[in-house]
């Protein structure tokens, strides 16, 4: 962090702002230019709060040099986090599939899914139980049920179980769900962050509808600062001016995600897109921008889906999906995880 001063600073308000800063525990020092004086400070800088600094008489501007989040930083831990979800690899090279419906409707409607996902060679089965929906009115999620026929579906496929909390009322029912899903709208609600830092699942984070790639990043330095430190990071499409699509599919976060942290991310091309069609070339080019995981909605039966069905594969068409993003997987490197 750089601190420059103000040409009417004088000289005792210098030495008592960096004695005040010396005692954050960053080295403070000052450097005198022929135009400039301006205080360099080396160290953790991440706990002093730059408004506060801006906002004395003396100080003209403040600039981070370093980037305000230190756990999800590469900078700090320069391998890639490797995230066993039972005996899945997230980030160890492997390309890992996570499918299924966007929620959980009926236990027919689960099982048939998840073992035509299973078949095509998804890694993981997702389900929301916990539905947040823009209409009060719209299908709400099954809830505790939900939950319940998801462990039954991992019963009889062995894939591990993705979904969603949206309030922290409901962690218990969480215990036995292998990944816990922070949705887009969620990805602010700084309690919910916290308090999921205490446990000790994975957390796939979802960037926010119009959160930029640092403040994903933050979120995640949240769950991390409690001592959780498997967060999963996934870009979702985000909001911009063009219509045709749900949202537009940021790819560049997936490079730009993995040069500046170390966490696995995932690309989710059905909520990116919102349009069924989409979903496989989308698929296809995160896999070749270097994702580790896709999340890919499936439907037995797309247009009687009580959520997102204009977005959702059928198991045939998934499919098909599949069988391209083996071979570019194989192709890229990075084969798709064993199922
Ligand atoms: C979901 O994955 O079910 C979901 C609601 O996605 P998002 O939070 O990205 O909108
Ligand atoms: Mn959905």
């Amino acid at each position: 962090m750089i601190i420059i001063l103000r040409d009417s600073a004088k000289d005792e308000q210098v030495d008592e702002l960096i004695d005040r800063l010396n005692k954050l525990d960053v080295k403070a020092n000052l450097v005198e230019g022929v135009h400039q004086r301006i205080i360099t400070l080396i160290g953790d800088t991440t706990k002093i709060d730059m408004d506060s600094v801006q906002a004395m008489e003396i100080v003209e501007q403040v600039k981070r040099v370093q980037e305000p989040y230190k756990k999800a930083n590469r900078r700090f831990h320069p391998d890639d986090t490797v995230i066993d979800v039972k005996g899945r690899k997230l980030g160890g090279g492997t390309l890992n599939i996570i499918a299924g419906p966007c929620s959980v409707e009926t236990e027919e409607q689960l099982i048939t899914t998840a073992v035509a996902v299973k078949e095509a060679g998804a890694t993981m089965l997702r389900g929301g139980a916990f539905k947040p929906r823009t209409s009060p009115y719209a299908f709400q999620g099954l809830g505790a049920e939900g939950i319940r026929l998801l462990i039954e579906a991992r019963k009889i496929t062995g894939l591990p179980i993705v979904t969603e909390i949206m309030d922290l009322k409901d962690i218990d029912l969480f215990a036995d769900v292998d990944v816990i899903q922070v949705g887009a709208r969620n990805m602010q609600n700084f309690t919910l962050l916290k308090e999921l830092g205490h446990c000790d699942k994975p957390i796939l984070l979802k960037r926010g509808l119009s959160s930029t790639l640092q403040e994903l990043l933050m979120s995640a330095e949240y769950i991390m600062a409690g001592g959780n430190e498997k967060v999963i990071l996934c870009e979702r499409g985000i909001r911009t001016f063009e219509p045709k699509t749900r949202n537009t599919l940021d790819l560049s976060a997936v490079p730009l995600l993995k040069y500046h942290s170390h966490l696995p991310v995932v690309i989710d091309p059905s909520h990116a897109t919102g349009i069924a069609a989409l979903v496989e070339p989308m698929s296809l080019a995160a896999v070749a921008s270097g994702c580790d995981a896709l999340e890919i909605e499936v439907h037995r039966d797309p247009k009687n889906a009580w959520s997102d069905g204009a977005q959702s594969l059928t198991p045939e068409a998934f499919s098909k999906t599949m069988e391209k993003i083996k071979a570019l997987a194989e192709f890229c490197g990075r084969p798709v995880d064993k199922n």
